[in-house]
């Protein structure tokens, strides 16, 4: 790898020069937001405090390398509570759940805790002030994501439309005196959402906006982070799962970009090294849910084939924390 270090191990030199050279731009912010870390956290204080098992309903946050870790420790991921025997706790993940699944928690004599990330919760509380106010909600998010689930069932059924592109919130055909106002789902991409937005104040008389923005400030610098390095770079990595929303918002960006050869990966198992070939010019980043080491395994096995240029694209620094959940 060239950079800092370089030329230091006479030894290495031959075969470095060998090797096809690659610059690599790392985006930053990259990898873990503070919800992530609070809800890992929680399950670990959980299994430490009480021991295993702990259940938790859903994965913890989208990511698989983390949920194995975790298992590896006690954690059992399950999809419902009925998967989980009475009296034994039981967490909740990152993305936040309706009040009928606590309420259901209850009823079934489970001890749950709800590692709901506090933007998510600060939308959830949004979405019940617009209701009781009289708005009709529009919710922009991805249908049946456990964030939007949540959110939705924040108020009774009707109360919210989930609107995920321009065709879908003309076809509610809602009459434009109606009072409405919007929320957004925290991982939604920040252009789409705009153009959405754009589209409501355009179809409606009345349209009330959260009082801050609802994507999140992880999602909001990540986003910015990899537009800032996608026009370098002829293939773009993402590390993150496929079922991770943004993740997937990441990997859109860079195809929005004109980037050609853009890779959704969680781990080094699944680089397409083909889709590396003649690039000059590598960019990596990764979604919020995704361990840094997964993106340290990726420039391994590359470090095993190119000669590395490595460098740091950082767009803003985050400073987020948040308080961990009590378990009382
Ligand atoms: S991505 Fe944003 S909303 Fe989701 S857990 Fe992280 S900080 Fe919270």
């Amino acid at each position: 790898m060239s950079g800092p270090g370089r030329g230091q191990l006479v030894a290495e030199a031959p075969a470095a020069q060998l090797l096809p050279r690659l610059r690599i731009i790392l985006a930053a912010p990259r990898g873990f937001c503070a919800g992530v870390e609070r809800a890992i956290a929680a399950v670990e204080a959980a299994l430490r405090r009480f021991g295993a098992p702990v259940y938790v309903r859903r994965p913890i946050v989208h990511n698989r390398t983390v949920m194995r870790t975790l298992e590896a420790k006690g954690a059992v991921f399950v999809e419902e509570l009925d998967e989980v025997p009475p009296g034994a706790i039981v967490l909740f993940s990152a993305h936040g759940v309706a009040p009928a699944v606590a309420e259901e928690a209850k009823e079934r004599a489970l001890i749950a805790y709800d590692a709901v990330c506090p933007l998510v919760a600060k939308v959830h509380r949004e979405v019940v002030r617009h209701h009781r106010g009289g708005r009709h909600v529009l919710l922009i998010g991805h249908h049946g994501h456990p964030e939007v689930e949540g959110t939705t069932g924040q108020v009774p059924p009707g109360a919210v439309s989930v609107v995920q592109t321009l065709d879908q919130l003309r076809a509610l055909g809602l009459p434009r005196a109606l009072p409405v106002a919007y929320a957004v789902q925290t991982t939604y991409s920040v252009e789409d959402a705009a153009a959405i937005i754009a589209l409501m104040r355009a179809l409606f008389d009345d349209v009330q906006a959260p009082a801050t923005g609802d994507i999140c400030y992880a999602t909001t610098n990540r986003q910015a982070a990899l537009r800032a390095i996608a026009g370098q770079a002829d293939a773009i990595i993402v590390v993150g799962a496929s079922f991770s929303s943004n993740a997937n918002r990441l990997a859109d960006i860079a195809r929005e970009a004109g980037c050609g050869s853009v890779q959704l990966i969680e781990d080094g198992a699944e680089l397409d090294w083909a889709m590396l070939a003649g690039a000059e010019t590598l960019g990596i980043t990764s979604a919020a849910s995704t361990p840094e080491s997964c993106v340290a395994e990726i420039l391994e096995l590359l470090e095993g084939r190119f000669d590395l240029e490595l460098s740091e694209h950082r767009e803003t620094d985050e400073a987020i924390m948040f308080k961990q959940l009590r378990l009382d």
